[in-house]
């Protein structure tokens, strides 16, 4: 698989085309932005721990039956990925109350939300990401109300697979964010799993391992990445370029 040109850059990953037009190649970069890339900064080896955690978690999910772009790793920092048509609504499910929804609500960190909260939210950087529902994404063609049901299903099956293997290696999966789009009709799931768009606390003394830790200026953040990528098994060790 050869790069061409560049597709698309954001705040984390670059996204270049190929000679195959099914498929795109996407690049973790070590740059690190919180508060709609007001803060950012380099962190070391973050792309790489990225990628490898993003390809270990998707083939979680899709062993679980859950269809997504990733199709292999290529280098340390780069994976092949199927080329979707993005969906411009951000799922999120919570299962422990932080973040916005605490500053949202008023409610105090660390609630145990039974059930788990599904929230939509617009992907529009210069608006902030705003609060959307079914309603207002149908209306304005951001996406249809069968995408949203699926899109939905597959979040909260994704909660299910996920706070199980998070439990078993002794973390609580507080919340994340996925995207979704779509490859020859098909709903698959993109962007990606990492510790950037996730909460993660460990179980026992509920320390932050988790991107807040860069939000929150509290140091060690690839460091906490690691801990959690060799908690959950993840191999970090160099990637054989396949072509
Ligand atoms: N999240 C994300 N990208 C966004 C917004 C949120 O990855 O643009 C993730 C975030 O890391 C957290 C979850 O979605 O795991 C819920 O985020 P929240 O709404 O609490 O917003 P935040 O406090 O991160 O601004």
């Amino acid at each position: 698989m050869q790069k061409t040109t560049e597709l698309y850059a954001g705040k984390a990953k670059s996204v270049y085309n190929t000679d195959h037009p099914d498929y795109l190649i996407m690049s973790f970069r070590n740059d690190t932005s919180a508060f709609d890339g007001e803060k950012i900064e380099q962190l070391e080896r973050k792309g790489e721990v990225n990628n490898k955690f993003n390809h270990f978690i998707m083939q979680k999910l899709e062993a679980a039956g859950i269809p997504t772009q990733v199709e292999s790793l290529l280098s340390d920092t780069e994976s092949v990925v199927k080329r979707l048509e993005m969906i411009p609504v951000e799922c999120v499910v919570r299962n422990i109350s932080a973040g916005s929804l605490c500053r949202r609500l008023g409610v105090e960190e660390g609630l145990d939300l039974q059930p788990p909260t599904f929230e939509l939210f617009l992907k529009n950087d210069a608006l902030h990401d705003p609060m959307l529902n079914e309603s207002l994404a149908i209306t304005f063609g951001w996406a249809t109300q069968p995408q949203l049901t699926k899109m939905r299903e597959l979040t909260l099956t994704v909660n299910k697979v996920l706070s199980q293997l998070f439990d078993d290696a002794g973390m609580l999966l507080v919340d994340y964010k996925l995207e979704f789009g779509l490859f020859k009709g098909e709903i698959m799931l993109g962007d990606e799993f990492s510790p950037d768009g996730c909460r993660l606390w460990d179980k026992e003394s509920r320390e932050k391992l988790d991107k807040d830790r860069f939000r929150q200026g509290l140091g060690g953040v690839v460091e906490a990445y690691l801990d959690v990528a060799s908690r959950l098994g993840i191999d970090m060790g160099p990637v054989e370029r396949s072509s």
